[in-house]
């Protein structure tokens, strides 16, 4: 008879579907209310084929929830002022209380001046520089999606983080810094491994909570693991395995999960949830705008 693995393997599609439930009778509450049907709009430059099956995902969801939404399709070739025109005229419209401009761009646009030009109290991605000074300084409203959702499967799997000791490997902008930030205000004790620290594996030994945000396949082996952790895997990197497309994380679950409390799977951890929290980020943008 096969023992049962005492490890937990966090589901990010229920937990971003319950979201999603909860999320949808909010917005529909608020309509029966009488505030107006918060909207949605996606900004798509090009056609990425990753970027355009994201932008279809995060459509869909703002649908299911009961979001007004639109996608501005803008062609490859696009001038920078052509795409300014249209950030522009978002901002002013009153039916659209979120905006995302789907990254990377094409190497000739701009990202920060897009991200700069984005009304703040729409800016869902979380990415204007009012907004990270907002999270920095204790006062956050609209998060990062990602480490907002990795925070949500963290205080829904482990309660209270005080205390905790947690490690981010990666320091960018939009995941490891953010993701830091959230761990810090919610009273842990943070650090942060990146590409020039020494003995990274070391470090990451001692993380109660463990948060890989690398762009390496499958880097985090259970060398890296202490007993017990949680370990939440961001990374989406694509592979071949036996010709086949494959999605693997910067952990290497098959040789991490004995090893550890709870830990996310890649596919359907921090990837759905990413969406989810971008619809909740929607929906606090609609409700500062009616405060
Ligand atoms: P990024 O901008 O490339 O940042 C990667 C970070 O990892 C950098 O800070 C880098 O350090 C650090 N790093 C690289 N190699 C390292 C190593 N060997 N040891 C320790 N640190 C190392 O990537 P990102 O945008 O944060 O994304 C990270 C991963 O998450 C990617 O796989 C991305 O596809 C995925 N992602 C997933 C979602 C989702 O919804 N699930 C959302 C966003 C991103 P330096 O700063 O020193 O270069």
């Amino acid at each position: 008879m096969q023992e049962e693995s005492p490890v937990k393997v966090i589901d990010g599609r229920k937990l971003s579907d319950l979201l999603l439930e909860e999320m949808t009778q909010e917005v529909q509450e608020r309509m029966q209310e009488g505030y107006p049907q918060p909207g949605l709009a996606v900004v798509l430059v090009g056609e990425d084929p990753a970027s355009t099956i994201y932008v279809r995902n995060k459509i869909r969801c703002a649908e299911k929830a009961g979001l007004f939404s639109l996608v501005k399709r803008l062609d490859a070739s696009c001038s920078q002022q052509t795409l300014d025109d249209v950030v522009v005229e978002l901002n002013e419209r009153e039916d659209i209380h979120g905006i995302l401009v789907q990254l990377p761009l094409p190497k000739h646009l701009s990202e920060e001046r897009i991200i700069n030009l984005i009304d703040p109290t729409k800016d869902v991605d979380g990415f204007h520089p009012v907004n990270v000074g907002l999270l920095s300084s204790g006062q956050a409203k609209l998060v990062p999606c990602t480490p907002l959702g990795c925070m949500e499967m963290l205080k829904r799997e482990m309660g209270d983080l005080t205390g905790k000791h947690a490690v981010v490997i990666g320091r960018s902008n939009i995941v490891g810094k953010p993701m830091a930030n959230l761990l810090l205000q919610a009273n842990c004790t943070v650090s942060i491994v990146h590409s020039k620290t020494i003995d990274a594996a070391a470090l990451c030994r001692q993380a109660d909570i463990l948060v890989a945000a690398v762009g390496v396949a499958e880097l985090v082996d259970k060398s890296w693991v202490k007993p017990g952790a949680v370990v939440i895997d961001v990374g989406i990197n694509a592979t071949e395995v036996d010709g086949k497309r494959k999605l693997v994380g910067d952990v290497n679950f098959a040789d991490v999960a004995d090893k550890c409390r709870a830990i996310t799977p890649v596919p359907g951890g921090v990837g759905p949830m990413t969406i989810a929290c971008l619809i909740k980020n929607t929906l606090t943008a609609a409700k500062q705008h009616d405060i």
